[in-house]
């Protein structure tokens, strides 16, 4: 199922590539296998998937140490300062750092392991008080004082857009998180590229995709729902 799952979404992927005038190879589709067993990514090892996403440290510390050291591992979840020490030399890239204390502990430990760690700066774009991440008037301030740490590079900004049933409904959000991007970008800040966009979700991901982002996380529409009572 899986396989035949991805290959659906890579066909929508490929259709909204065209329909925005962008090259496939502009879009990286990050398989979320979050609650799923290492059984189901192995499926999608043959085909040449290796960018997963996970949303928490431990699980994904787990299915490092069991599948191939080739897989690129995206944390995409909220990150405690105390589990950071476990990440920070396996994530490929943690897309959720919305505070300086988080980078500041993330670029101590890098500095320990010899590492320099790219991540993203997670943004409320839609100020949902639910939601982690920093606000867009916030944004470009945290980005200026992360980039100062020694160990850490900032290479764009992620966000999780709110759930609604029609796509379209976040095409605002998505637009204006691709637009904050460039903004920061002709800052020239040192230490920061902004050349990564992590939007877009099952419900979104063709939208954000139409909308600039450089990095879609798709874990139902792969992998199915997800049953969190096991
Ligand atoms: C779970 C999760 C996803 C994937 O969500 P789906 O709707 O299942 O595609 C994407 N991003 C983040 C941050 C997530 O936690």
């Amino acid at each position: 199922m899986v396989v035949e799952n991805l290959a659906e979404v890579e066909k929508h992927v490929c259709e909204a590539c065209e329909r925005a005038g962008r090259s496939r190879d502009e879009v990286t589709l990050i398989a979320v296998s979050k609650t799923k067993p290492v059984s189901m990514i192995e499926e999608l090892l043959p085909g040449g998937t290796r960018d997963f996403g996970e949303n928490k440290v431990q699980e994904l510390m787990e299915k490092y140490e069991v599948l191939p050291k080739e897989i690129r591992w995206h944390l995409i979840g909220h990150l405690q300062r105390n589990k950071v020490k476990y990440i920070v030399d396996k994530a490929y890239l943690i897309h959720s750092v919305d505070s300086l204390r988080l980078a500041e502990t993330i670029s101590e430990e890098g500095v320990k392991k010899g590492v320099t760690v790219p991540v993203l700066i997670e943004v409320n774009v839609a100020g949902e008080e639910s939601k982690f991440g920093v606000s867009p008037e916030e944004t470009e301030e945290l980005v200026r004082a992360i980039a100062k740490l020694p160990a850490i590079q900032v290479k764009g900004l992620m966000t999780i857009a709110p759930y609604v049933e029609n796509p379209e409904d976040n095409r605002v959000h998505l637009s204006k998180l691709k637009q904050l991007s460039v903004d920061i970008r002709n800052k020239n800040i040192d230490n920061v590229s902004m050349d990564v966009l992590s939007m877009g979700m099952t419900g979104d991901y063709q939208v954000a995709i139409e909308e600039g982002a450089t990095m879609v996380r798709v874990g139902t529409g792969i992998f199915g729902e997800r049953n969190y009572n096991i």
